[in-house]
C-alpha cells in the first residue's frame, strides 16, 4: 500500500497521508557500504562508482559566497554526531500518481516507505542529530517527512533544494560546509546519490536505491553500520577507510 502525497502549497495538514511499510528481515543485498568492510569494500566502492567518481573530478568548487547563501545554523548540538538523511529513494521511493498531473502544479504522488526506515530515524535519533536533507521541492519534502516522523520527535531538521549547490554538470550537490556551527569531521550523510556528497566524499554513506521492493533490507543493514561507527573515536576517517570513495 502507498501513501499520497501531494507538492502544492498546502499546509502538510491537508495532504492525505497513510503510513505503509513493511517489517519483514531477510539475507539482504550486497551495498558498500553496510554489508562489506575494510579494503574489499573501499575497493568496490570506488569500482561501482567509477563513473560517477570521474565526472565528480570535473565538478567546479562552489564560491564563498554560494556556501553562504545556503548557511544553516543548527543550533545547540544534541549528539556528537549529525546524520544527514537524504529522502527519495533513501527512505521513501515515489512515483507521481499519474502523467498528468506531473506536468501541473499540485502534483500527487504515492510514496512508499523504505523498510526500516522509521526504525532507522528512531533509533539512531538517540545517537545522532537528524537532519532530512532532499533535492526535491519544500512542500513535497515536508509532508514526506511527515510521514516518516509525524510528530517531529526525531528528525531536527529538514532542508530542500534551495540549500543545494547547483554545478553546470546538472547535479545538485549537498555540500556538508553550509552548516556552520559543525565540523565536517562531526557529520555523516547517507544518500543514494553519490552525487549528493560530491565535495565531501569521505563523509558518504551510498545505499543502493529503493525503488519500491517489499523485501529491501538496505537500512538494516545500515543501522548495523551506524551503530558501529558511532562507537568509534574518529567516525568520519573510519567511514572514509570503509567506504574509500575518493577522486584521482
Ligand atoms: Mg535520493
Amino acid at each position: 500500500m502507498m501513501s499520497d502525497v501531494t507538492d502544492c502549497a498546502e499546509s502538510p495538514e491537508t495532504i492525505a497521508m497513510e503510513e505503509t511499510r513493511e517489517t519483514e528481515t531477510g539475507t539482504g543485498r550486497d551495498s558498500p557500504a553496510c554489508s562489506k568492510a575494510g579494503a574489499e569494500a573501499a575497493s568496490s566502492a570506488s569500482l561501482l562508482y567509477s563513473r560517477e567518481l570521474s565526472q565528480i573530478n570535473e565538478f567546479e568548487q562552489p564560491s564563498r559566497a554560494d556556501l553562504e547563501k545556503c548557511r544553516v545554523l543548527l543550533g545547540p548540538r544534541r549528539q556528537r554526531l549529525t546524520l544527514v538523511l537524504d529522502l527519495d529513494q533513501t527512505l521513501v521511493y515515489s512515483v507521481p500518481l499519474d502523467e498528468e498531473s506531473a506536468c501541473g502544479e499540485g502534483i500527487k504522488f504515492s510514496v512508499k516507505i523504505r523498510p526500516f526506515a522509521q526504525e532507522l530515524i528512531q533509533k539512531m535519533s538517540s545517537k545522532f542529530e537528524l537532519v532530512v536533507f532532499s533535492a526535491a521541492d519544500d512542500a513535497y519534502v515536508r509532508a514526506v517527512v511527515g510521514l516518516l516522523d509525524p510528530d517531529r520527535k526525531y528528525v531536527s531538521r529538514v532542508l530542500t533544494k534551495t540549500s543545494c549547490i547547483a554545478v553546470k554538470q546538472g547535479q545538485l550537490v549537498k555540500d556538508l560546509r553550509i552548516f556552520a556551527d559543525r565540523s565536517l569531521s562531526e557529520i555523516l550523510m547517507v544518500d543514494d546519490n553519490i552525487y549528493s556528497y560530491a565535495f565531501q566524499l569521505g563523509n558518504g554513506i551510498p545505499v543502493t536505491p529503493y525503488a519500491g521492493e517489499d523485501d529491501d533490507n538496505e537500512l538494516y543493514y545500515l543501522m548495523g553500520y551506524l551503530d558501529e561507527l558511532c562507537e568509534e573515536q574518529e567516525p568520519l576517517h573510519v567511514n572514509t577507510q570503509k567506504i574509500g570513495l575518493c577522486t584521482v
